[in-house]
């Protein structure tokens, strides 16, 4: 049995509407074609760049396939700070292409690595074989709360996407992802 034991509260944004001061962050990544607007009542996931590269370079190499696995770091006011990443089996044969089923040995290999490093486990990560960098029905019914799901949409000419998305309440919000060096 996994528990969310380690996982550090997160600051909490029930309903993002009441806030009228949004900022718009438009363009940041490649592949992206309309701004995004971000509530700044929420957090923002910082990501190195080796680190983006390297969740891209899995992504691709597991393509047509459903990649996944653990991120690990800290989380610090309004920022989870990621500081290293690990890729995991996806033990869902059948469904490779659209599902992930993350082995849970991985979870213990990774909880043990982010203890050691003073770190936790900060969230998960997973690509959408030619799909958007959304969010599935099913990636909704999986996830924790004060968790960060990064989500990379790959196709077969590389990865087109890379967006972050957390719990509010009983829906995903998108998360401003920000290129981060330490
Ligand atoms: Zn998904």
């Amino acid at each position: 049995m996994i528990t969310a034991k380690g996982v550090a509260p997160m600051s909490r944004c029930h309903n993002p509407n009441r806030f009228v001061d949004y900022s718009v962050i438009g363009m940041r990544h490649g592949g992206t074609n309309a701004p995004r607007i971000f509530p700044k009542c929420m957090t923002t996931l910082r990501l190195p760049p080796a680190l983006r590269t390297r969740l891209e370079q899995w992504a691709r190499g597991g393509y047509p396939h459903e990649t996944c696995g653990l991120l690990l770091g800290h989380v610090q006011d309004q920022f989870v700070e990621v500081k290293e990443a690990a890729i995991a089996r996806n033990l869902n044969v059948e469904r490779a292409a659209d599902r992930y089923e993350l082995d849970p040995a991985a979870f213990v290999a990774a909880d043990a690595q982010a203890r050691a490093a003073g770190m936790d486990i900060i969230g998960i990560w997973h690509s959408h074989p030619d799909h958007p960098a959304r969010p599935s029905q099913t990636d909704r019914a999986a996830a924790w709360t004060g968790w960060s799901y990064v989500i990379l949409s790959v196709s077969r000419d590389g990865v087109e996407d890379l967006r972050s998305w957390r719990l509010d309440g009983d829906r995903f919000v998108e998360v401003e992802v920000e290129a981060w060096v330490a």
